[in-house]
């Protein structure tokens, strides 16, 4: 028996939908499917405006286009983060500064934000990790008092909360991943979600390759041409069409994520007492959406012999970022800061199969594993 890390999840409307669209005729993108998503997505979260775009990296591009930041300026981004949080703002020529995680989880620490602000300080991106909460009052407070924008990476974080607002719709922009490894898929996806209404028109133009293409088509100007730079961001129809699928079956697919979740916690319980593997505890601000369940080893060592140990059980527990101040593109850059926690989760952090079909029975086998490793 071998149990995957993740399986893409079919919902079961995709197909259909996919064929609607198809014989619609409108297959390229903002048909109707693209207009579905955005109201689905709006009316569920709250946001006042969604954008689809062909991934969370294309929407982190565009948050960085709408926030015009080029060559001077800085934008504080965590280490322990896909490589797209912090690649979307050096394609503009940005100045990166990491920010470490807390002891508590991966997500950024807010105490540690202060010290890193100068005056050419533009953005703070922030990553909700295994879509839990960062504490978004804090980071919003420091944002406000300096006049610096806040991106929300939230691409692991669809349908889960701080305080109970929405993730994502927070900052001043947010953005989601529907990549085949997240919650909600179409295969590659994402959304850029945009809080401030000063923004709403750019963010067309930039969606639409520069163009006001978009008011041209609800009759707002009687002619369309080029009016900014933007790229092609948007999604066909196609992907649109199974991205609404899945969207209606959210709570489905959230509440049996949720219950693996919770069944992992369960089962694992005394496994600090017994391996000092930490498990994770979510922060009374924020609420868990069973993105990911990933747990923190001691040592460098023990992490590597329990995901060979897993293996050989034929369970594929895979680790996860590798601290992006110390990549080999960047490292040359840094500032030689040390990022303590980036890199303990970069060395210690393994993350457990999780996605819906993956049954109890399975979960308590990997459990019963974990908890019969010797180190
Ligand atoms: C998955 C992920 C991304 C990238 O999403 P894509 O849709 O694949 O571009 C960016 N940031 C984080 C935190 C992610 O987990």
């Amino acid at each position: 028996m071998t149990i995957p890390f993740n399986k893409p999840y079919l919902s079961g409307r995709e197909f259909e939908y996919i064929q609607e669209a198809v014989s619609s005729g409108k297959i390229s993108g903002d048909g109707q499917f693209t207009k579905k998503c955005h109201s689905k997505l709006e009316t569920l979260f709250g946001f006042k405006k969604t954008l689809l775009t062909t991934s969370c990296t294309d929407a982190l591009e565009m948050a960085s286009l709408l926030l015009k930041i080029g060559p001077g300026d800085e934008i504080i981004v965590p280490s322990f983060t896909f490589v797209s949080s912090a690649n979307a703002f050096a394609l503009r020529g940005a100045t990166l500064k990491f920010i470490d995680s807390g002891k508590l989880n991966p997500n950024l620490d807010p105490h540690l934000i202060d010290e890193l602000i100068t005056p050419k300080t533009k953005a703070i991106v922030v990553v909700h990790y295994a879509g839990v909460a960062c504490d978004m009052d804090a980071i919003m407070t420091i944002a406000e008092k300096h006049g610096i924008f806040v991106v929300e990476d939230a691409a692991q974080a669809i349908n889960s909360y701080y305080k109970g607002r929405a993730l994502g719709g927070i900052g001043h922009l947010g953005t989601y991943s529907f990549h085949e490894t997240k919650n909600i898929i179409s295969g590659e996806g994402g959304a850029l979600i945009i809080n401030q209404s000063d923004f709403f028109d750019r963010s067309e133009i930039i969606w639409e390759k520069g163009t006001n293409r978009s008011a041209f088509f609800r009759g707002e100007v009687n002619k369309y041409g080029w009016v900014d730079i933007g790229s092609s961001f948007l999604p066909s129809e196609l992907n649109a069409a199974y991205l609404y699928a899945q969207l209606e079956a959210l709570d489905k697919i959230q509440n049996r994520r949720i219950e693996i979740w919770e069944r992992y916690q369960a089962n694992l319980k005394d496994i600090t007492n017994l391996l000092s593997i930490k498990i994770p505890e979510i922060p009374h601000y924020a609420t868990n959406n069973g993105h990911m369940f990933y747990m923190v080893c001691e040592s460098f060592t023990q992490r590597s012999l329990l995901i060979n140990y897993l293996k050989s059980h034929g369970i594929n527990a895979p680790f996860h970022y590798i601290s992006l101040h110390d990549s080999d593109y960047f490292r040359e850059n840094h500032d030689g800061r040390s990022l303590q926690y980036s890199a303990h989760y970069t060395d210690c952090l393994i993350r457990l199969p999780m996605y819906f079909e993956l049954k109890d029975s399975e979960v308590d086998f990997i459990s019963n594993c974990i908890l019969n490793f010797k180190f």
